[in-house]
């Protein structure tokens, strides 16, 4: 099984806004760890207020797996 290497070894992130993964950048050597998301263009629409995008808290990464069991009892 192949991991998710393609480029290289940069690290990826997961997008804050779009949810979608992206590389490391040579403009972001030295913010790396402080981006959040793919773009500038996403980074906008994060400040403009998210008001049709459902968004996990952020808190919740990529391999949170919750239980969700249909019909209680
Ligand atoms: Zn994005």
């Amino acid at each position: 099984m192949p991991r998710m290497r393609r480029k290289g070894d940069l690290p990826e992130k997961i997008c804050a806004q779009c949810g979608r993964p992206f590389a490391w950048r040579k403009k972001w050597e030295r913010v790396w760890e402080e981006v959040r998301y793919c773009s500038d263009r996403c980074r906008a629409e994060a400040r403009r207020g998210r008001h049709a995008a459902p968004e996990p808290d952020g808190s919740a990464g990529p391999g949170t797996a919750r239980t969700v069991r249909p019909g209680g009892s």
